[in-house]
């Protein structure tokens, strides 16, 4: 099914099982499990409401959003 892609903001094809999601229009390639947390960490990083969730799973991760390109 088609989800948007959290990197282009283009549609992204989920597959059927869940397994993997991929996108046509840019090389975002990751599993569903790898792209649900990469949604929240980009939702964490635009919103403050979340933002007391910030710190407690993840540590200074800016910089590893390259790796996604
Ligand atoms: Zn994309």
């Amino acid at each position: 099914m088609k989800i948007k892609c959290p990197s282009c903001k283009k549609d992204a094809e989920l597959a059927m099982d869940f397994s993997s999601v991929k996108c046509g229009s840019c090389d975002f390639d990751m599993s569903y499990g790898e792209y649900v947390k990469f949604v929240a960490h980009n939702e964490i990083k635009y919103s403050d409401i979340l933002g007391d969730y910030t710190g407690s799973t993840e540590g200074h991760t800016s910089g590893s959003l390259d790796e996604w390109d």
